[in-house]
């Protein structure tokens, strides 16, 4: 469903990604480890075009990231989630989650209310539909912007070191949720050195270094048995 080829981005003089390819499946799911400044958030941000890229090419669900407008049709269909979860401060958790819904997928409110709700149920916080984002813990307002990517119904979902910001005890509800979402089979890349989650959930684990590819492999090959001395040298530092 993700095709990348040789994708290169440079900012000036630092070139952030050399030479990238990655092909996901439909339905799959693939974690993404390495150091800082390795380019994983690049990565990410080059497959719904938030970050443009100097060659190569990535196509999405069949659609070739060129023309503006089919530029905007990916980004409809990725949904993404940060590390700073970007929710809206002055919107409440229903609004956050409806706002989209109703200006690019064009549902009445009635839909998108009812879709809001569903979804937080979903995400288990459904009692928070009215508070506005500075009144829930970090775990939920994480949620909140799982649920509201997820209202636009995407195809592919990306996160970006989504439980990085959060205290220890509110990072295995957020892990819990993206669980779930890979068990009903969505499609996901997902940039963490959460290792337990990398084994349970994930079918690919891939070592990025130096704006490379560097070791792709099942998580439990790649974390126990690596091949490249780069990825033993990275393991050893976080586990
Ligand atoms: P981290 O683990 O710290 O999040 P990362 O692997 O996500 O790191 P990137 O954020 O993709 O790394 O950065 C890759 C390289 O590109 C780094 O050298 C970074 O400084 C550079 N870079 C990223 N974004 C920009 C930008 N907007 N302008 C200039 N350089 C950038
Ligand atoms: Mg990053």
């Amino acid at each position: 469903i993700i095709q990348i080829k040789n994708v290169h981005k440079r900012f000036g003089s630092v070139h952030a990604l050399r030479g990238v390819s990655l092909d996901v499946e439909r339905g799959e799911v693939v974690v993404i480890i390495g150091p800082s400044g390795s380019g994983k958030s690049t990565l990410l941000r080059c497959i719904n075009r938030l970050e443009e890229f100097n060659e190569g090419s990535i196509v999405v669900d069949g659609i070739p990231l060129d023309t503006a407008e089919n530029i905007n049709a990916v980004r409809t269909e990725v949904g993404m989630v940060f590390q700073q979860f970007n929710l809206f401060p002055h919107l409440s958790v229903m609004d956050n989650i409806t706002l989209a819904q109703r200006i690019i997928r064009k549902r009445d409110k009635a839909e998108a209310d009812e879709i809001a709700i569903q979804l937080l149920n979903k995400v288990g916080i459904p009692e928070k539909a009215k508070a506005l984002p500075g009144q829930l813990s970090g775990g939920q307002q994480q949620r909140v912007a799982i649920a509201r990517a997820l209202a636009m119904n995407p195809k592919i979902m990306l996160f970006d070191e989504p439980t990085s910001a959060l205290d220890p005890e509110m990072i295995q509800e957020v892990l819990d949720v993206m669980m779930n979402l890979a068990q009903e089979g969505m499609t996901m890349v997902v940039v963490s050195h959460e290792m337990g989650f990398a084994r349970a959930a994930a079918n690919r684990a891939i070592l990025m270094d130096s704006g490379q590819i560097v070791e792709e492999a099942p998580p439990n090959v790649l974390f126990t048995n690596p091949t490249q001395e780069r990825t033993k040298e990275f393991l050893s530092r976080v586990l």
